[in-house]
């Protein structure tokens, strides 16, 4: 099994607007310096078995990054929905 780290932070920018920023490791390996998290397929990840794509390419299309499988969800019953 894979270790997988989600950490949110909040960022802001010169005007004083904030943003959420999520960086995601697994196994130590930093994914989000490549690739950005596209928010709406992390939370139906978290509701709903099936394959997201939630790592995507900053035009919001996933092949156009080499990705072509998605990430499984997975649901277990102790976990808590967002
Ligand atoms: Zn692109």
């Amino acid at each position: 099994m894979d270790d997988i780290k989600i950490m949110v932070k909040t960022i802001v920018n010169d005007n004083g607007d904030e943003f959420l920023s999520a960086e995601i490791m697994v196994d130590e390996i930093l994914l989000t310096d490549k690739y950005l998290v596209d928010y709406k397929e992390l939370i139906r990840s978290v509701r709903k078995d099936g394959e997201y794509f939630i790592l995507t390419c900053s035009c919001g299309v996933s092949p156009c990054a080499g990705i072509y499988k998605g990430i499984e969800g997975e649901q277990y019953p102790f976990m808590t929905n967002l």
